[in-house]
């Protein structure tokens, strides 16, 4: 039949969230043949959500052996029809995004507005995007030709779990390749969710196979031997094991990973708009975010009463339930990550920086935070340092651009950074010497599918997005 006759769900705000999820290998939904489940928390009232299959070594088998059969077919598809199927999802995500929105929110933690707004457009703008490659592959490396790499390994954090589903999953199918993917152990139920998606699009079976679990899991997926690519997105210290792992393997690898990105505030700075973006830039998703802008550096000359304005404005931050359409900051992602950040917190006391934090009154169940400042804070604080992935910025100050810079650079990471300055030639200059994949300018936060992401350093290599992230997806022969 024509693939672009479907009935698309009726919208729904029903997050319609099963008792127990199964695993999606083969086109078919089954119970892991380990017998165990976890449970997912809602961090937003600290009560169990759904129970969570945790693949096993016969189950993660079973995807790639799925996966495997199924690349014969799916990458000698033209490309037209690979990215038919892609549309269809990218519609269907559109169609069944409020749903999704809640159950991502109920899962996760992460306000509403968010889910609504970015997460949930965003992976069907993905979607789309790859959609319209799948048959304009030629003209991503003329003269060339792309062949797909086979079935790919992917595994996810819990930041972003449909935006890194879409990231990871949308570029491997409109290049050819099958997928064997595993969400985070904290928000897996949209990724199973999403299997009913692939199902109404008549994705062929095995072209995706989802599979949750912890890291025993997702080592499974990097040993396995018919995983020709892993593609992880994750913390450093596991990406590191996983390079370890792989070394000598052949298999291909990019690592998408932490970050401490530095927001670079100079005195002729449009502040109004300066103080929105250093506040998005470190409390978008409860600072849960790769790319986050936890270290302030502001030009000695305003450092004061741009530190009163920011105080002004967390004052007025709405903290709280994340299904609340108002709330700024939701809830921490779990009760591990809020121990971690509070962890980080007391060390940046003890070590002598100044914390400030609004009067707000945070729920009294599920993982809440209040927003963090740090004023006093030393270079070699660890608050300065290392990735804290929560609601605290970190205030430092400099005098002059090259100080700006050498500050900014300071750090074994190299994800992202912002410089806000009234001045075209002044962001010329720091943009082509800051040590960061992505550098915005009097903006942050902006993502669009067309645009490379990813890292230096120990932030990871490879990029995903654009004709690059496309070509990490593919031999060129
Ligand atoms: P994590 O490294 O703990 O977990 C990420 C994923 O890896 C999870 O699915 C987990 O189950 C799996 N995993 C854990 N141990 C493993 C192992 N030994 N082998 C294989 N897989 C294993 O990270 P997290 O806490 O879920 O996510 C937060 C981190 O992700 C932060 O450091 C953040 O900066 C980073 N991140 C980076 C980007 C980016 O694009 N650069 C985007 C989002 C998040």
């Amino acid at each position: 039949g024509d693939l672009w006759e479907f009935d698309p769900a009726p919208e729904s705000a029903s997050p319609h969230i099963a008792d127990r999820y199964q695993l999606f290998i083969g086109g078919k939904h089954v119970a892991p043949k380990s017998k165990k489940y976890f449970d997912s928390i809602s961090p937003r009232d600290g009560k169990k959500l759904s129970s969570i299959p945790q693949a096993g070594k016969a189950d993660v088998d079973a995807a790639f052996a799925a996966a495997k059969k199924a690349f014969t077919t799916w990458s000698q598809l033209p490309g037209a029809e690979r990215g038919k199927y892609l549309f269809r999802i990218a519609r269907l995500l559109q169609d069944r995004s409020r749903e999704f929105a809640v159950a991502e929110t109920l899962d996760g933690g992460k306000p509403i507005k968010e889910s609504r707004d970015f997460d949930l457009p965003m992976a069907a703008a993905h979607f789309f995007y790859h959609a319209g490659w799948a048959d304009k592959l030629e003209y991503a490396a003329p003269g060339r030709t792309l062949k797909p790499l086979g079935v790919i390994g992917q595994i996810i954090p819990w930041n972003f779990p449909m935006l890194m589903l879409a990231w990871k999953i949308a570029p491997a199918l409109a290049t050819g390749n099958t997928v064997v993917i595993k969400p985070a152990e904290t928000t897996s139920v949209t990724a199973l969710k999403f299997a009913t998606i692939l199902e109404q699009a008549g994705l062929p079976p095995g072209v995706v196979n989802i599979i949750s679990g912890d890291g025993e899991t997702g080592k499974l997926i990097v040993d396995h031997p018919d995983a020709a690519k892993i593609a992880f997105t994750g913390s450093t210290e596991v990406g590191k094991l996983i390079q370890k792992s792989l070394a000598g393997s052949g298999k291909k690898l990019t690592l998408e990973l932490g970050g401490k990105a530095a927001n670079i505030v100079f005195d002729d700075a449009p502040i109004d708009q300066a103080v929105e973006g250093v506040i998005n830039g470190i409390f978008f998703n409860q600072g849960h975010v790769c790319c986050a802008g936890s270290r302030l550096l502001v030009q000695e000359s305003i450092a004061e009463e741009f530190t009163a304005r920011l105080k002004r404005r967390l004052a007025v931050l709405r903290v709280g339930d994340p299904l609340d359409k108002n709330t700024d900051v939701g809830a921490i992602n779990s009760a591990e990550q809020l121990a971690k950040i509070k962890e980080h917190v007391q060390s940046g006391v003890d070590e002598g920086a100044d914390m400030h934090q609004p009067a707000c009154k945070l729920p009294k169940n599920g993982y809440y935070f209040a927003p963090t400042l740090f004023t006093g804070v030393a270079q070699s604080h660890r608050i300065a340092n290392e990735e804290i992935f929560g609601p605290v910025l970190s205030i430092l100050t400099f005098r002059t651009p090259e100080e700006a810079i050498e500050k900014a650079n300071n750090t074994p990471f190299g994800l992202s950074a912002g410089i806000w300055t009234d001045k075209g030639s002044k962001i010329l200059s720091m943009a082509s010497k800051l040590k960061a994949g992505v550098v915005w300018a009097n903006t942050y936060n902006q993502f669009d599918p067309s645009s490379p992401f990813g890292g230096y350093k120990q932030s990871g290599f490879g990029r995903e997005g654009g004709k690059h992230g496309l070509l990490d997806y593919a031999s060129l022969v």
